[in-house]
C-alpha cells in the first residue's frame, strides 16, 4: 500500500508531552485555578522572552486579539480600516466588529501581502485611521520595513495580523519584535497551537498594554471599577498550561516545520517554469516558520489534474486561501471601497497548499513529491 498522507496532522506529540500537560490539568483542577493566576502570568512572560517584546498580553483567541489591538489603539466607530484582501475572514470582521469602516487593499502575488503601490494610494485617498497587515503562510511582506515606514510618516496606525507567522524572523529579529502591536492565534492548527482557542497581543508600549489588558477583562481598573468599556476576552489557566509545555517544544517544532518547508522548496523551485507550479517562497529578509507550503497554480486543468492525483493518492491538500474579503457574501454591506486591482483574486485562484506539519516525515514528504511529479507528467 503506497502511504497517504494528511494535509495536517497535530497528533504527533513529542514522547511525555500528553503526561506533562495532565499534571497541570490535575494540578490546576484541584486547585480549582481556571481564571488567571500563575500558569497565565508565566506563559506571558515567556512568550515576551520568545518573541522579544516588552509586552504580552493573553487572550481568548486570534481574532479577539485583533479586535484589542485595533480598541487599544483608538480605533472607533467610523474610522477608516485598510484591510488586507487576501487574508482569513477574521482580519475583516475585527474590524467591522469594533464599529470601523473597512477598505481592502490588493495584495502582490509575489509574497501575499499587500500590494505597496495600492497600500500607499489607499493611505493617500481614503485618509485612514488605522491599518491591518496580514502576514501569511509563515512570512510576512518583502517590503514589510516600508510599509511600516509609511504607516509612521502618515499618522495611520498599524496593527499586524501575525496569526500565521509565529516563530517567522524579519531581519534577524522575530517579527513581531518590530511591530508597532502584533497579534496572534493559538488555534490548533496554528504554528503554536492550543487545546482549544487562545490568541496574544505583543507590544512593547506600555500604555498600549495596559489599555489592552484593560479591555481584556471588562475594562476593570478595580474590581468593580471599568474604566473602559471592554469584554471577557481572558485565556483559561488550562490552556495556558497546556500552551507553557508547548513553549517548550516550540523551538522544535518549528525547525521540523522549515526542515519540511525546504525538502519542497528545493524539490518544487527545481522544476522547469513551463510545469504549471511555481512554488512560493520567503522573501530574503525572512526566515520563515515553515507554517504551510504554498504553489501557484495558474492553469485550472493542470490543477484539476494535480488535486485528482493528490486525492487518488490520498494525500491531503488544502487552499489557503479560496476568495477574497471584497467578495465575501458579508462584505458588501460594510466595505467602503477595494484600492488596487485583481491581484488578490489570481492568488486566491492559483493556490495549492501541500501537507506541512511538524514531524511530518521524509518518506512522507518523498511520497506528496512523487505524486506531483507523476501527475505533472516529469
Ligand atoms: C487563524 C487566523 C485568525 C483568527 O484566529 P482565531 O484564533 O481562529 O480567532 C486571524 N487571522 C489570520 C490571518 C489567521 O490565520
Amino acid at each position: 500500500m503506497p502511504l497517504s498522507v494528511p494535509f495536517i496532522d497535530l497528533k504527533r506529540f513529542e514522547p511525555g508531552f500528553e503526561d506533562a500537560v495532565l499534571g497541570s490539568f490535575s494540578s490546576l483542577t484541584q486547585n480549582a485555578q481556571f481564571v488567571g493566576g500563575s500558569e497565565v502570568a508565566r506563559l506571558e512572560k515567556r512568550l515576551s522572552e520568545q518573541v522579544g517584546v516588552e509586552h504580552t498580553v493573553s487572550c481568548a483567541n486570534g481574532t479577539d486579539a485583533i479586535q484589542l489591538a485595533l480598541r487599544a489603539i483608538g480605533v472607533e466607530r467610523g474610522d477608516i480600516v485598510l484591510v488586507p484582501n487576501v487574508t482569513f475572514w477574521a482580519t475583516f470582521e475585527a474590524v467591522v466588529n469594533v464599529g470601523g469602516t473597512p477598505v481592502t487593499v490588493d495584495c502582490d502575488i509575489s509574497d501575499g501581502g499587500v500590494s505597496f503601490d495600492a497600500f500607499e494610494q489607499a493611505i493617500k485617498s481614503s485618509r485612514p485611521k488605522a491599518a491591518i497587515l496580514a502576514h501569511l503562510y509563515g512570512w510576512g511582506s518583502a517590503r514589510l520595513r516600508e510599509l511600516r515606514d509609511l504607516c509612521d510618516q502618515n499618522d495611520v496606525s498599524l496593527v499586524e495580523d501575525g496569526a500565521q507567522c509565529f516563530g517567522a524572523e524579519f531581519e534577524d529579529a522575530s517579527i513581531y519584535a518590530g511591530a508597532s502591536i502584533a497579534t496572534t492565534s493559538f488555534y490548533p492548527a496554528k504554528v503554536l497551537g492550543a487545546a482549544g482557542d487562545g490568541g496574544a497581543v505583543f507590544t512593547n508600549d506600555p500604555q498600549l498594554a495596559e489599555r489592552t489588558r484593560q479591555l481584556t477583562n471588562h475594562g476593570r481598573t478595580a474590581h468593580y471599577g471599568h474604566g473602559l468599556v471592554g469584554w471577557n476576552s481572558r485565556m483559561d489557566a488550562l490552556q495556558a498550561a497546556y500552551l507553557n509545555h508547548a513553549l517548550d517544544h516550540i523551538d522544535a517544532r518549528i525547525s521540523s516545520r522549515r526542515a519540511a518547508a525546504g525538502v519542497y522548496e528545493n524539490a518544487l523551485s527545481k522544476l522547469d517554469p513551463g510545469c504549471g507550479l511555481e512554488v512560493m517562497s520567503a522573501p530574503k529578509s525572512y526566515s520563515q516558520n515553515g507554517y504551510c507550503n504554498v504553489c501557484l497554480v495558474r492553469d485550472p486543468s493542470v490543477k484539476n489534474r494535480l488535486e485528482a492525483a493528490l486525492k487518488g493518492a490520498g494525500i491531503g491538500f488544502g487552499n489557503i486561501y479560496p476568495s477574497v474579503m471584497s467578495e465575501q457574501p458579508a462584505a458588501a454591506q460594510y466595505l467602503k471601497e477595494h484600492v488596487g486591482g485583481r491581484m488578490g483574486q489570481d492568488l486566491c485562484t492559483s493556490v495549492l497548499n501541500l501537507p506541512l506539519f511538524p514531524y511530518i516525515t521524509r518518506a512522507e514528504l518523498d511520497r506528496v513529491l512523487d505524486v506531483v511529479k507523476e501527475a505533472l507528467d516529469i
